[in-house]
């Protein structure tokens, strides 16, 4: 994927209308059934070609919601293929994994800030100082 929303998600919508490759479900349409938006990793590209940053992180108003994900390449198959937050789409019969096609990724985001609790977007500096 990627990028991956959790449950701070406060379904607002605005990413949804960001993302350049339509690679977002609504809360309604979210392939786990949870009550909030969805990335679809095989569909995410990071914005890389297209926008400096990624758009739905840049506009998500809850802050560290959307969080990196591993990029989605054949190394990371297994992540993707198991990992009980996704499901992945078929084409034809065949799963949607890194092994079927890959996708771009941000190559200058190490995979050591990659992973759940590494939030994009990070909360800017002045709010920090004011919630202490
Ligand atoms: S990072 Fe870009 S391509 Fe990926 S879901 Fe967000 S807006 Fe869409
Ligand atoms: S912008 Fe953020 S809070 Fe709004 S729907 Fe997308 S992930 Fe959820």
């Amino acid at each position: 994927m990627s990028v991956i929303i959790d449950h701070t998600c406060i379904t607002c919508n605005a990413c949804i209308e960001v993302c350049p490759v339509n690679a977002i479900s609504d809360d309604s349409n979210n392939p786990l059934g949870n009550p909030y938006y969805y990335v679809h990793p095989e569909k995410c590209v990071e914005c890389v070609g297209i926008h400096e940053d990624p758009q739905c992180a840049a506009i998500c108003p809850s802050i560290g919601c959307i969080t990196w994900d591993m990029p989605f390449t054949k190394e990371f198959n297994d992540h993707y293929v198991n990992g009980a937050a996704y499901k992945l789409g078929e084409k034809n019969g065949a799963l949607r994994s890194p092994e079927f096609k890959q996708r771009k990724y941000r190559e200058d985001i190490p995979l050591s800030l990659r992973g759940v609790g590494h939030p994009v977007q990070e909360e800017p500096e002045d709010d920090k100082a004011a919630n202490g």
